[in-house]
Order: C-alpha cells, then sequence, then structure tokens
C-alpha cells in the first residue's frame, strides 16, 4: 500500500499541541514530510526550545502516524524557531518576545527570579538578553558576577556584556555599569523615560528570542515607558506567600493589566523552607501566591524554595550555577522557565499583534 504525502497530514491533523488545543497543522509546525517505501521522516517545529512537552508531542505524532495502513518506520525531528506576536517593526526588529519581570515590593526575589529566567531559557537553547531596568536598584551586575565597567561602543550603539559559555551566552546591560550602585539614584519620570529608552534603542541586542527585563519593584515609570515604547510579550510577577506581600502583588497586576500588558504568569518565590534534616517550613505561607493567580484568573508558573544556594550563587554572581546542582531547586527553576515558555508560546498564538501603547507621560 503506498504512503501519500497527504494521508500524514491527515494523520498529523490529529495531533493537538497540548498547550494550545489545535493541532500541529494548523499551527504551521509541520516543516517537512519525507516518505521512502512506507517509512517515514517528520519534521516538526516546536514554538520554542524549552517546550515541556516535547516527548509528548513526539509520542502523539509516532501513535498517530502508526495508525496509517502501509507506514512502517516513524522518525520524528524536533526542532524549535521561537515565535514572536509583534509586527518586527518596532525599534527593536530582532528581538522576539520582550519579558518584563515585576513584583509588587522590593525584596521578593523579582531580580533573583529575572537572572534564572534568563539563564534557564537559554540553557533550553534559546537566545536571550537580560535588561536591568531596575534604575533605583540594580543588582544585575552583582548577580550576573560582570565587573563594573563602561560598556563598549561599536559605531553608534552600545554593546552589551555577555555572560555563560559560549553556546547558551546571555547578553546583559545595566544602568549599574554606567552609574555606581552606592550613588543614590535619584531618578524623575522623564529622565528614567529617557534611559530606559536608550537601552532598548542605542544597546546593540541584535537577535533574540527572548529579552528579559528586570523591572524596578512596585508600579511606575519603567513600566510605563516600556509598555509605551515597545509591544510588550507580557509580564511575570514576582510574589512571596504572605499576605502583606500580595497586596502589592496585586496592585502590580492590576497596573500591568492598565497598561495592556498581558500576565504570563505568576512565580511564588521563598515558598517554604528545607531544613537539614529535609523537614519543610512553609515560613511565610507556602501557596499564597498560587492562590492569588488562581483567584485573579492568572497561569501560576511554580514555587520556589528558599535555598542558600540561591542566595550565595546570586552575591558571588554564578547563576549558571542554579542549574548544575541536582538539587529540588534547580528543578523547580527549570519547571518555571519551561511555563513560562509555554504561556509565552501561548499568548504569541493566541493573540493579535501588539502595539505599543500610547500613553502621555509628560508629568
Ligand atoms: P528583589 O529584586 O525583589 O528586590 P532580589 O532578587 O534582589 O529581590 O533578592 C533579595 C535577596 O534575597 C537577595 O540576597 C537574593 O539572593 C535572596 N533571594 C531571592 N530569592 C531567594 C531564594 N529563593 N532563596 C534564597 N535567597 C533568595
Amino acid at each position: 500500500m503506498t504512503v501519500t504525502r497527504e494521508d500524514i497530514i491527515q494523520a498529523l491533523r490529529t495531533v493537538e499541541d497540548p498547550e494550545l488545543f489545535k493541532d500541529i497543522v494548523t499551527l504551521n509546525m509541520v516543516k517537512d514530510v519525507k516518505i521512502c517505501e512506507g517509512a517515514v521522516k517528520v519534521e516538526v517545529e516546536l514554538t520554542t526550545p524549552a517546550c515541556p512537552l516535547k516527548e509528548k508531542i513526539r509520542g502523539s505524532v509516532i501513535a498517530a502516524l502508526k495508525q496509517v495502513p502501509g507506514v512502517g518506520a516513524v522518525e520524528v525531528d524536533l526542532s524549535a524557531k521561537v515565535r514572536s506576536m509583534t509586527d518586527q517593526k518596532n525599534i527593536l526588529p530582532g528581538v522576539l518576545n520582550i519579558i518584563a519581570v515585576g513584583a509588587g515590593k522590593g525584596g521578593v526575589g523579582k531580580s533573583t527570579v529575572a537572572v534564572n529566567l534568563a539563564v534557564g531559557l537559554a540553557l533550553q537553547g534559546a537566545r536571550v538578553g537580560l535588561l536591568d531596568g531596575d534604575v533605583y536598584g540594580p543588582s544585575i551586575p552583582t548577580m550576573t558576577g560582570l565587573a563594573i565597567e563602561n560598556p563598549a561602543l561599536r559605531g553608534e550603539k552600545i554593546v552589551p556584556f555577555e555572560i555563560g559559555p559560549k553556546e547558551h551566552v546571555i547578553k546583559v546591560m545595566s544602568i549599574g555599569f554606567i552609574v555606581p550602585r552606592e550613588k543614590a539614584l535619584i531618578w524623575r519620570g522623564p529622565m528614567v523615560h529617557g534611559v530606559i529608552k536608550q537601552f532598548l534603542e542605542q544597546v546593540d541586542w541584535g537577535d533574540l528570542d527572548y529579552l528579559v527585563v528586570d523591572l524596578p519593584p512596585g508600579t511606575g515609570d519603567v513600566s510605563l515607558t516600556l509598555a509605551q515604547s515597545i509591544p510588550l510579550t507580557g509580564a511575570v510577577i514576582v510574589a512571596t506567600p504572605q499576605e502583606v506581600a500580595l497586596m502589592d502583588a496585586r496592585r502590580a497586576v492590576r497596573m500591568f493589566q492598565q497598561l495592556g500588558v498581558s500576565i504570563l504568569g505568576v512565580v511564588e518565590n521563598m515558598s517554604y523552607f528545607v531544613c537539614a534534616h529535609g523537614t519543610e517550613y512553609d515560613i511565610f505561607g507556602r501557596g499564597g501566591a498560587r492562590n492569588m493567580a488562581s483567584t485573579m484568573g492568572l497561569p501560576f508558573l511554580g514555587e520556589l524554595p528558599i535555598d542558600m544556594s540561591i542566595r550565595m550563587l546570586s552575591d558571588s554572581g554564578d547563576p549558571f550555577a542554579n542549574f548544575a546542582t541536582t538539587g529540588a531547586s534547580q528543578q523547580r527553576l527549570v519547571s518555571i522557565v519551561q511555563a513560562l515558555a509555554g504561556q509565552i508560546s501561548i499568548r504569541n498564538m493566541t493573540r493579535p499583534a501588539g502595539k505599543p501603547l500610547q500613553v502621555d507621560v509628560t508629568e
């Protein structure tokens, strides 16, 4: 019995992407079909290299193709191409997704999560940039172990710093490289607007799948400038589980929603603590941020325990080491990264192209 390309495509129409709830043919994920005497090879292009459901999709494709009469051996090649919801005519045409990481208040681990999201995405094979938008308290230079020195210029453009191994390199830029951290940064709205615009327009970000932006805590000028200057893919909210922190986190969520920025998900940081004997202590009331996400109808990306090694590796500027261990935090970080990548893909496939928000910030 001769197997035709049409038979294969028909069968692949029964395979649904488990996150996007559409079949992989409609989603344009089937890139190539080769048939040779009943042996079939298909290339499926995932929407992110950090797809947590890779093997599930592979299994479903094999199962569907085995149903087709005449099909013998099946090979599935999985590749990945990150998609974007923007029309690429914005000020950062090479950057496919911009993800703002915000929090209701300081000290909840927003920068820690931002750095680890960037590292985790890079380790999954994505091209990643990290912009320290926390102009009032830039901690990215410390957390990435970069020396404070003025960035180089290439023509008119500022060259970002780079961290990580060559195949997973992350481009990094922070106001902390330009203004010493100890100097109190008393910025007024228009100055903040200027510096953020400059970081978007004048830094040579090149081609990136994800640009992670660490925002200042609370609700303020940087978020407004970002939403106004560029189509943000969405925001991640970091919160600790206690009620006083959640009140501020809710406010941050509402601010993004008012700016027309979708919430890609909530991360519960310092969720619990595991002592040396393995007992878990819910110091701040584990589950608070998860409940907040659920009542506000937001995706929950995962929880991260209080882990001394996370703090030590932040202080020593070695975030890649968080992923090199085999502990519980490493698994949680990977799953948060994959959940975020999944939410970004969902957003890109289900929403129309975003436009920068028109908001007057002349105050
Ligand atoms: P924010 O950006 O919200 O102000 P940071 O990311 O700077 O917060 O984190 C504040 C402090 O808490 C840092 O010293 C950081 O290393 C530490 N920290 C953050 N998350 C964790 C965690 N899950 N376990 C242990 N220490 C953490």
